[in-house]
C-alpha cells in the first residue's frame, strides 16, 4: 500500500467572482501544495487581486471552492448546503494566511516591534514577553534588527514593507500572499524587500505572488499563473513561459513588461 498523499495546502476550484454585472473571476480552477512558490503574472484588471482577496475570504466567492488545510474557506457545509462560516471560524483561517499588500498599512503610532506584536499579541493571545520574543526574531530575519524601536514615518518604503513581511511572519503562516508587494516602492528600494521574499521562498515558505517583477518569477517561482480576464490563460514552469509562451496573450503581455 501507499502512503496516503497530502491534499493541496491550497485547492481553488471553479470560482467565480462578480461586482455587479462585472464577472472578474470567470472559473479559476488551481492547487497550491506544501512549500511551492506561485508567481500570478497578468495585465491590470485581470483579476488577481480579487483572486489573492477570496483566497483569505476579504471577498465572498460567487461560485466554486476554495479549500485551504481541506477546509472550505469562508463557508461551512449545512444540511448539504454551504453557508458562510462563523466570524471566529474566518479569523482562525486568516491567522494561518499572511498577506503583504502593495500599501504597507502599517500602524503610525507603534515602533516596528509594536506594529510587529500587535496580531500575536491580540489575535493569537500570546503572553507578551513571548510575543516580543517573536517579533524580534522576525525583525532580524527581515534585516531590521536595528529599528525595532523606529516608527513607520522613520523607515524608507522598503524598511516599512519589510516591517509589513515580518508582521505577517509573526503569525506563522502557513501561507503568504503577496500582492504587488513591490510595487509601490521606489526602484531602488525595490531589491530589499525581494531579497527578502527569496529567502522565504528558500526557506520552504509556501507562497503566492502576484507581482510585476519578472525576474523574481522566472527565479524565485515553481510555477507560474498567467491570468487575463478572470480566467488562467496559462501555467507553465517559470522556464517554459518565459522561453516559449503557448499563448498569444501571454506573448503580447511579456513584450509590453520585459
Ligand atoms: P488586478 O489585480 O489583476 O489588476 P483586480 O482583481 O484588482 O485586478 O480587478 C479585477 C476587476 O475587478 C477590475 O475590473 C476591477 O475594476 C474590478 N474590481 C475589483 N475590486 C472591485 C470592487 N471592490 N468593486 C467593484 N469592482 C471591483
Ligand atoms: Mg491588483
Amino acid at each position: 500500500m501507499t502512503a496516503p498523499v497530502a491534499p493541496p495546502l491550497l485547492q481553488i476550484e471553479n470560482v467565480h467572482k462578480r461586482f455587479g454585472r462585472n464577472e472578474v473571476l470567470r472559473g479559476i480552477t488551481a492547487a497550491v501544495a506544501e512549500g511551492e512558490v506561485v508567481a500570478i503574472l497578468g495585465p491590470s484588471g485581470s483579476g488577481k487581486s480579487t483572486l489573492l482577496r477570496c483566497i483569505n475570504h476579504l471577498e465572498r466567492i460567487d461560485a466554486g471552492r476554495i479549500l485551504f488545510e481541506g477546509q472550505p474557506v469562508g463557508y461551512r457545509e449545512r444540511n448539504g448546503r454551504l453557508v458562510e462560516a462563523p466570524e471566529r471560524e474566518i479569523a482562525r483561517v486568516r491567522a494561518r494566511i499572511g498577506m503583504v499588500f502593495q500599501r504597507f498599512n502599517l500602524f503610525p503610532h507603534l515602533t516596528a516591534l509594536g506594529n510587529v506584536m500587535e496580531a500575536p499579541v491580540h489575535v493569537l493571545g500570546l503572553p507578551r514577553e513571548e510575543a516580543r520574543a517573536r517579533a524580534v526574531a522576525v525583525l532580524e530575519r527581515v534585516g531590521l534588527g536595528a529599528k525595532l524601536d523606529a516608527y513607520p514615518a522613520q523607515l524608507s518604503g522598503g524598511q516599512q514593507q519589510r516591517v509589513a513581511i515580518a508582521r505577517a511572519l509573526a503569525m506563522q503562516p502557513r501561507l503568504m500572499l503577496f500582492d504587488e508587494a513591490t510595487s509601490a516602492l521606489d526602484p531602488e528600494l525595490v531589491g530589499e524587500v525581494l531579497a527578502v521574499m527569496r529567502d522565504l521562498a528558500a526557506a520552504g515558505m509556501t507562497m503566492i505572488a502576484v507581482t510585476h517583477e519578472m525576474a523574481f518569477a522566472a527565479e524565485a517561482a515553481n510555477r507560474v499563473i498567467f491570468m487575463d480576464e478572470g480566467v488562467i490563460q496559462e501555467e507553465s514552469t517559470p522556464d517554459r513561459f518565459f522561453a516559449s509562451p503557448a499563448t498569444e496573450r501571454a506573448r503580447q503581455f511579456l513584450r509590453r513588461v520585459t
